[in-house]
């Protein structure tokens, strides 16, 4: 399709879009709403909520949306992993009542309420941590993760941010790490595939990055986009992902990974051509984005 195709319409949303932020539903800080507004303050049109195997953010990020005028893209960032390395699939316009899917997810919460329990109890023989205060630091029930340790790390003084516990107690060679139930990456593909939405393998470049072989068997398995420009990405990983993308004509996004206050990442940063974004919509069935009434 060129710029002159009379067939070409144009999209129901505005730019710029930034399709990966969390909020306190996972390991973001903020509620919804206020990613929202953060989003909003940063100039962005369109944006995708992504807590991590959740969807219990997408009603109050949706009416927040609506109405300060920003389309709402519903997404999820569903854990998996690969042997060792933990592989995340963004997934975007799922239906979030698939059977399959919502009960995977819920396995993966369950199991990573005992396995942060463990870590703690862990921690907790060498330094004055205890799950309450990891308690303290989680929303409801929202998807509990390392980054809620770290921050009773920090509330009780013995590390400084988010950063330095990641760094140090929170590190696997600290020996205080355990992993958390996740399915291997096929699986979370072809489950995100079966709802009907689109997966978008996460910062596939990072310190934990895949190999070729891998990544071949999930585009086979459906995969549908990478996520290339995000600041984790290392430079020769995204010229990588790009040489792949280009030979499987894959979707290529760009993202900021917002967290609130546990991150750097600001919304925006990156961000993903709208032609992209609408490349995901036409193939998605599972949800439809939510545009904001009629300006
Ligand atoms: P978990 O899934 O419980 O093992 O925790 C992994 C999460 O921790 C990821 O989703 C990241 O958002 C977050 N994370 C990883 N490294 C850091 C870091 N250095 N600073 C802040 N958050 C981090
Ligand atoms: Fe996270
Ligand atoms: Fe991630
Ligand atoms: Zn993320």
């Amino acid at each position: 399709m060129t710029d002159a195709d009379p067939h070409a319409r144009q999209p129901l949303f505005a730019g710029p879009v930034d399709l990966h932020l969390h909020s306190n539903r996972s390991d973001g800080t903020e509620d919804p709403a206020d990613v929202v507004a953060r989003a909003r303050q940063e100039g962005l049109g369109t944006i995708a909520l992504t807590d991590h195997d959740t969807t219990a953010g997408w009603a109050e990020a949706a009416a927040a949306a609506t109405a300060r005028g920003l389309t709402f893209i519903p997404g999820m960032e569903l854990s998996a992993r690969d042997g060792w390395r933990s592989v995340h699939v963004l997934a975007y316009l799922f239906d979030p009542a698939d059977v399959d899917l919502l009960a995977e997810t819920v396995r993966i919460r369950d199991d990573r309420i005992g396995r942060a329990e463990r870590i703690v109890r862990s921690i907790g023989r060498d330094y004055p941590l205890r799950w309450a205060h990891v308690l303290a630091e989680t929303e409801g029930d929202a998807t509990v993760g390392r980054p809620h340790i770290a921050d009773a790390l920090v509330a009780q003084g013995i590390v400084r941010d988010r950063g330095e516990a990641f760094d140090g107690i929170l590190h696997p060679r600290q020996g205080y790490y355990e992993a958390h139930y996740a399915p291997d990456p096929i699986t979370a593909i072809e489950l995100v595939v079966g709802a009907g939405g689109v997966p978008v393998i996460a910062h596939p470049a990072g310190r934990e990055r895949m190999s070729d072989a891998t990544l071949r068997r999930l585009i086979d398995a459906g995969l549908g986009g990478l996520e290339i420009d995000h600041r984790e990405n290392t430079a020769e990983g995204r010229a990588w992902l790009h040489r792949i993308a280009d030979a499987h004509d894959l979707i290529v996004t760009g993202s900021s990974d917002y967290h609130g206050a546990g991150k750097p990442n600001v919304p925006g940063e990156n961000t993903t051509e709208p032609a992209m974004l609408q490349r995901i919509i036409d193939r998605a069935s599972g949800s439809a984005p939510i545009y904001p009434a009629a300006r």
